[in-house]
């Protein structure tokens, strides 16, 4: 393997993330011996990897975020549903008064 090649097949991730066949991994090991850009990538990538794991575990995990997602939701609706059923209240309360109340009485008798 040459380093066109090398980078073409992005030798380096696959590498080291154990994605390439045995043989193709030999290859690849021949050549980044004698290639200083190849090993000094190699280097920065399996640091970046190592720094990536370290950080992953305190991320949560897809599970718990869409549990967390469906919360929110069944929190909102509930949230616009109790706000939906206060303007129903208010509004029937309003047209209750002025139907009832002795000033409709008085404003309908006025009115006529
Ligand atoms: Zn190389």
């Amino acid at each position: 393997m040459n380093h066109q090649e090398a980078l073409r097949r992005s030798a380096v991730e696959k590498y080291l993330l154990n994605e390439m066949p045995q043989p193709e991994r030999d290859e690849f090991e021949e050549h980044f011996f004698g290639c200083q850009e190849c090993a000094a990538d190699l280097r920065a990538t399996a640091a970046f990897l190592d720094g990536a794991k370290k950080e992953l575990p305190t991320l949560a995990p897809p599970q718990a975020c869409a549990e967390r997602a469906q919360e929110t939701l069944v929190r909102f609706s509930l949230a616009a549903g109790l706000c939906g059923a206060r303007v129903l209240l208010v509004v029937a309360r309003r047209g209750l008064s002025e139907c009832r109340g002795p000033a409709a009485v008085r404003r309908r008798a006025g009115a006529a």
